[in-house]
């Protein structure tokens, strides 16, 4: 039980992160927050972890889920006595495993990576797509969570929209006892990755996930955290310094980058393998949604602008080294 009486339960996950923590608040109902990633162990380790605060998966009243990843939804629909399952409208489209969207979802990654001079034995993005939904169960959201929503049943907790790792996150703050549950918005031991995502509606503009990420920082570094809940790691304080030290790795990143860019224009997936000469092969997902969160930041900064030229995508500095600037 961490010290502000929330009980905290590790799951296992085979993705490289390692485990993942889901969360039981007692108060008039019994709520979880996030609901670990479905697979066998998983499973045991969550009815386990139920077990030593004597509960039973069938006392669990609702599930309240931070952000759609498979890790946070998995086991959603094993629990399917809950008719209560808040979480943000996107979250939906993934546990209902919404046809029209994955179809989306396909095309947006195979016509970007085109576009980004991606090399066809990097875009297997079917068989990653198959992963995913193998790692949670179909569901359903029964309510809908925006800014400033409070749950029945849930204490006093708040829901705060900060997207970026996920357009669909949210956390969860109780002003009283100034607890935050932060789903894997906050990690202490590792930034979280801001993953590229389609837009809701084919042919709107794509989320920004690193400026999405920046702002939701930025948005949360007045408040007073007593007590930080993450979805992995060590329960936590004192995000400020940790927020203000990330902001200014990501502006170093960034600035590398950019010196990269202004010796030679080049396509998002030169630059993926100039900043990640070691990873890009075996994490090719997570270090090419790093890669152009820094090109969306760089650009919206007004540094460098993107030259699409035959359908292929080449980003150029503003200032060219040559002008001596
Ligand atoms: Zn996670």
């Amino acid at each position: 039980m961490t010290e502000t009486g929330i009980h905290q339960i590790t799951i296992p996950t085979p993705y490289a992160v390692g485990d993942v923590h889901v969360y039981i608040v007692k108060d008039e109902l019994i709520t979880l927050v996030d609901a670990g990633v479905h697979t066998k162990e998983a499973w045991e380790a969550f009815c386990e972890g139920l077990k030593e605060i004597n509960l039973q998966p069938k006392d669990i009243d609702q599930i309240v889920l931070t952000h759609h990843h498979p890790d946070h939804i998995g086991l959603v629909g094993r629990l399917d006595h809950v008719d209560r399952v808040y979480g943000h409208e996107l979250v939906n489209l993934w546990l209902t495993r919404d046809q029209d969207f994955m179809n989306q979802y396909l095309t947006f990654f195979n016509n970007l990576y085109d576009q980004w001079g991606v090399p066809e034995e990097f875009q297997d993005i079917e068989k990653a797509l198959k992963y995913t939904l193998k790692l949670s169960t179909p569901s359903e959201l029964t309510h809908i969570l925006h800014e400033g929503d409070k749950i029945p049943g849930f204490g006093d907790f708040v829901t705060l929209e900060t997207p970026g790792h996920a357009e669909s996150h949210l956390s969860f703050y109780n002003p009283n006892s100034q607890v935050f549950l932060a789903g894997d918005f906050l990690l202490k031991h590792i930034s979280s990755n801001p993953l590229l995502e389609p837009p809701v509606n084919q042919g709107e503009v794509r989320p920004k996930p690193l400026i999405r990420y920046r702002e939701s920082m930025q948005k949360v570094l007045d408040y007073n955290f007593s007590e930080i809940l993450p979805g992995h790691g060590e329960v936590f304080s004192g995000h400020q310094p940790l927020i203000i030290d990330r902001l200014a790795k990501q502006e170093k990143r960034a600035n590398k980058v950019f010196e990269f860019i202004r010796q030679k224009p080049a396509t998002p997936f030169e630059i993926c393998q100039f900043l990640f000469p070691k990873h890009y092969k075996h994490q090719f997902g997570l270090t090419m949604s790093e890669t152009v969160g820094q090109l969306d930041y760089l650009e919206d900064v007004g540094k460098i602008k993107e030259v699409i030229d035959s359908g292929q995508s080449r980003y150029v500095a503003n200032h060219p080294i040559s002008n001596g600037v």
